[in-house]
């Protein structure tokens, strides 16, 4: 079983590499945002209440994201792995996803950070939202979720390197290029 986090700013292309990395390892996707968009179609109360902070870049708050993972983790028992995209964004969901794992006899053997500039980030997304339909695909809310990033996230590459778990990869490039260089990483470490 592998478990990997693919950690990143936003556009870093953690969704089209965890794409790749599902067909070829066979790996189950967990994606927190995916998962909150849904509950946003479905009009859930977890949807209803997550939209205003997504709508604005700001985080989902912990107790709900956690709340909506314990949920959808045992949807995949009998999964080759999961690809965690998107989650852990703070450091009390690292630590949550730790124990978690811990007590289903899993855990995380890799956390692989995609390394993209600032105003890269700001273009690629600003292409998606020409047809995304995501309201946060906008400037300010695209730089306010960058921020955030800075902020509450990064800090969490400390938690996975004293594990001796965090790789970064260059994520600038061509999408194939990006998805060897991350391949070539998994079988180095992992394989
Ligand atoms: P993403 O699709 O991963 O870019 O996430 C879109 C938005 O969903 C983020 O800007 C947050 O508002 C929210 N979100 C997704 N995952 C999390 C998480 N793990 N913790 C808190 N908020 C999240």
């Amino acid at each position: 079983m592998i478990n990997l986090v693919l950690f990143g700013p936003p556009g870093s292309g953690k969704g089209t590499q965890s794409e790749k990395l599902i067909e070829k390892y066979g790996l189950t996707h967990f994606s927190t945002g995916d998962i909150l968009r849904d509950e946003i179609s479905g009009k859930t109360d977890l949807g209803m209440k997550a939209r205003a902070y997504m709508d604005c870049g700001e985080l989902v708050p912990d107790k709900d994201v956690i709340a909506m993972v314990i949920k959808n983790l045992d949807k995949h028992q009998g999964s080759k792995g999961f690809i965690f995209d998107g989650f852990p964004r703070t450091k009390t969901q690292a630590r949550f996803l730790r124990h978690e794992l811990t007590d289903r006899d899993m855990r995380i053997n890799l956390m692989i950070a995609l390394n993209v500039e600032r105003e890269e980030l700001i273009t690629r997304i600003l292409k998606r939202g020409e047809n995304s339909g995501r309201p946060d695909d906008e400037r300010s809310v695209i730089e306010k979720r960058i921020e955030v990033y800075h902020k509450q996230s990064a800090p969490i590459i400390e938690f996975y390197k004293m594990m001796h778990k965090f790789i970064s990869v260059d994520g600038k490039g061509g999408i194939e290029d990006i998805f060897k260089r991350i391949c070539d990483t998994i079988e180095r470490s992992i394989a």
